[in-house]
């Protein structure tokens, strides 16, 4: 049995943990590996060995964090391949699917690595005699991420190139249930040359998290995960003073108008939907079809959800892996099951798919739902699953109140061939990341990414400049040189410009 430990102060350590979870191949269901689970102990050992390398990499120059940036980078291309097998076997989805996971965090790399432009400060001269104010940025500290299961390496890396790169320390708390890609990454950073310290990994659970969210050695915390779970840690860490952002779960909506080109926005929903088994904050799990739209583009996704090669994610010819958990796969097979129940029309079912070969494996295969209504429990509750649920509504208004009374606003995708009809969608639409024709509107690594409403507590999105704004604290310097000015003079008056 593999022990996966934590990686403080720049080596492995047990720490104190007594407790261990295990951690499964979801493609054979057998756990040949388990991971610690973090004493708040540990969590103070981590944040001990932070601090004390805040002090030097605070002070490291700018230039130097960023060569560290770009050796790290390069590691990234390097190892692609490695770190997506990891992942893969411990996550279930394919080894092309991680390979691009990788490249979308790699880009918050590269974006880090143009931080010498973003953290230009302004300069205004002469603001009154004699006086010239300007601002600049210093980083927080010791910060903290705590991460989901769904991208082991992405959703981590949308935080600690900014946080390290910005010259603030780092405590990861990876998901307990695919831990490696964590502890390969922090081997990435040693060997980039990044100081001991820099970057730690504490392993764990609620226990971890809430001795996170209490420490007073930590300034803020980025946490992505489910919504319930973002409340609450926005809620504890900013009670204990600290910075937090938190982003929560989702439910997408994929609009099809009439006048759409069918096969193309299928294809896509098809891809959107199932990719990675749904198991993606921005999968499509709503698709939305407009009036004369609905009975052809059923018709196609039935044929292409059909065609789905369904096996272990290291097979390349697997086009969907398995769930990450047997209980994730209950959670999957109990949402068409109640979909069914209360009336939906089951034209693609995924239930009591085997993999030869992998009988013990967390498979679902895909499942279509038509004649979906926002009040059943399939269209209430995010499936996080391969479950594309079709709700047939009459005009774009329809689709856009529909999705705008929906507690979730991660993302939303229209497909059209019509441009004011694009137009009237984006501007009236409440979520915050939204396609044209495009299903997965990922914001590319310098814009942020964030949604709206429960997909996300309190109001920082994520990397691009607002994680550069959120892991440092601006100062304004208004100075004036007493030798040179025209009148030093003091007033006891509150000072104006003159
Ligand atoms: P999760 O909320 O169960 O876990 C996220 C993190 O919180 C993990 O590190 C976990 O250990 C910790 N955690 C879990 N339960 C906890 C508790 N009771 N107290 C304290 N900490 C706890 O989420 P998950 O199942 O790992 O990931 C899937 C969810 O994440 C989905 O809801 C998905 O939509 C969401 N997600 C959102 C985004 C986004 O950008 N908005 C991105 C990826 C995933």
């Amino acid at each position: 049995m593999t022990v996966i430990d934590h990686w403080i102060n720049g080596a492995a350590t047990a720490g104190d943990s007594t407790r261990t979870a295990p951690v499964f191949d979801p493609a054979t269901g057998v756990s040949g590996k388990e991971v610690r689970l973090a004493e708040p102990s540990d969590v103070d050992a981590a944040v001990a060995a932070a601090s004390a390398a805040f002090e030097t990499w605070g002070e490291t120059s700018l230039a130097q964090r960023i060569r560290v940036l770009f050796a790290f980078r390069e590691l990234l291309v390097r190892d692609e391949e490695k770190l997506a097998r990891i992942i893969s076997a411990e996550h279930g989805k394919t080894v092309d699917d991680a390979r691009g996971e990788i490249a979308r965090g790699r880009e918050v790399v590269e974006y880090a690595c143009g931080l010498g432009d973003i953290l230009k400060g302004s300069f205004s001269d002469q603001v009154s005699t004699d006086v010239d104010v300007h601002n600049f940025r210093q980083p927080l500290g010791v910060v903290a991420g705590i991460t989901p299961f769904n991208f082991p390496a992405m959703v981590p890396l949308w935080m600690h190139p900014i946080a390290i790169a910005t010259g603030n320390t780092f405590v990861l708390k990876p998901s307990e249930r695919d831990p490696s890609a964590a502890n390969y990454v922090a081997g990435l950073y040693a060997e980039a040359g990044l100081p001991a310290g820099v970057f730690n990994v504490v392993h764990g659970d609620k226990a971890a998290v809430d001795a996170i969210l209490d420490h007073p050695g930590i300034s803020a915390v980025s946490f992505v995960g489910s919504t319930p779970i973002a409340r609450y840690v926005h809620e504890r860490g900013t009670a204990s003073g600290k910075r937090v952002q938190a982003l929560g779960g989702a439910k997408n909506h994929g609009v099809v108008m009439p006048d759409a080109d069918l096969d193309f926005a299928a294809k896509h929903l098809i891809a959107a939907a199932y990719g990675s088994a749904g198991e993606r904050c921005m999968a499509i799990s709503v698709a939305v079809a407009v009036g004369s739209a609905a009975d052809p583009l059923v018709e196609i996704l039935e044929r292409k959800a059909r065609e789905i090669t369904v096996g272990p994610g290291s097979d390349p010819a697997t086009d969907m892996g398995p769930l990450v958990t047997a209980a994730a796969r209950d959670r999957v097979t109990g949402a068409v099951a109640s979909g069914a129940a209360q009336g939906a029309t089951v034209v693609v079912d995924g239930r009591g798919l085997k993999v030869e070969g992998h009988e013990n494996g967390f498979f679902v295969g895909p499942s279509l739902l038509d004649r979906v209504t926002a009040e059943m429990d399939a269209y209430r509750e995010e499936i996080f699953g391969p479950v594309l649920a079709v709700v047939r509504v009459d005009t774009v208004d329809e689709a856009i109140a529909l999705i705008n009374a929906n507690p979730y606003g991660n993302g939303t995708a229209v497909f059209t061939s019509d441009g004011g009809t694009a137009r009237h969608f984006q501007r009236k639409v409440k979520v915050g990341m939204i396609g044209v024709n495009v299903p997965v509107p990922v914001p590319m690594s310098y814009y942020s990414f964030g949604g709206w409403k429960d997909s996300l507590i309190g109001d920082s999105p994520i990397h691009g400049p607002e994680g550069v704004r959120f892991y440092t604290r601006v100062k304004v310097v208004t100075t004036r040189w007493p030798q040179r000015a025209q009148d030093a003079g003091a007033g006891f008056s509150f000072p104006t410009s003159n």
